[in-house]
């Protein structure tokens, strides 16, 4: 059990967790005027594309039993803000044949990369080495916001 005492501190979205969901909810959000915080277990971002190494950014591209076919975009807002994101840095290959379709490789040092520039650009309020442990809920109608361990001892999130 950690002993130390419990540090409180509210905003008005909390987004649990690092990785292309969460990354992607948090920058709109604070784009949007809120304040956000963003807790992720690991000391970076990107979940399965950065420590699960998946390696791809799939579904962009339409899918097509024409061989000829080039590829044509079909998923754009905060996922194609993001690959451009990567391609600006060096991190990304141009789409690759892929099935039926196409997908595109990515460097996952630079993906965490692109994402805390998007979120530092966005005034996100990151909080690395944070584990959501439970919620903090007013009866069964509303969850008000995280109970986390982290480095500095146990934190709750209190979210508007
Ligand atoms: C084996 C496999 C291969 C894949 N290959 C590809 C691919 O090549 N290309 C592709 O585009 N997609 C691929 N995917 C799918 C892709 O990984 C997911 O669509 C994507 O990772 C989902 O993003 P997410 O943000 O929803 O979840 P995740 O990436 O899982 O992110 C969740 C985040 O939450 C954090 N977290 C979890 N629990 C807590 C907690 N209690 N407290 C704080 N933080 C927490 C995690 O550390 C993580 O950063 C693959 C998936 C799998 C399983």
């Amino acid at each position: 059990m950690d002993v130390r005492s419990r540090s409180r501190i509210s905003t008005d979205v909390v987004v649990a967790g690092g990785g292309a969901a969460g990354v992607a909810a948090a920058v709109t959000a604070a784009r949007a005027g809120l304040r956000v915080t963003l807790v992720e277990r690991y000391g970076f971002c990107g979940g399965g594309a950065v420590a699960g190494l998946s390696g791809t950014v799939c579904g962009l591209y339409e899918a097509t039993d024409n061989r000829q076919a080039r590829p044509r975009q079909v998923v754009f807002g905060f996922a194609d803000e993001f690959v451009r994101a990567l391609d600006v840095r060096g991190g990304l290959t141009a789409p690759l044949p892929y099935g039926k379709t196409w997908t595109r490789v990515h460097d996952p040092l630079v993906w965490r990369e692109a994402a805390d520039a998007l979120l530092r650009d966005a005034g996100v309020e990151v909080i690395y080495h944070a584990t959501v442990t439970g919620v903090l809920s007013e009866g069964e109608e509303r969850i008000e916001g995280v109970a986390l361990w982290t480095k500095q001892g146990p934190l709750e999130v209190r979210a508007g």
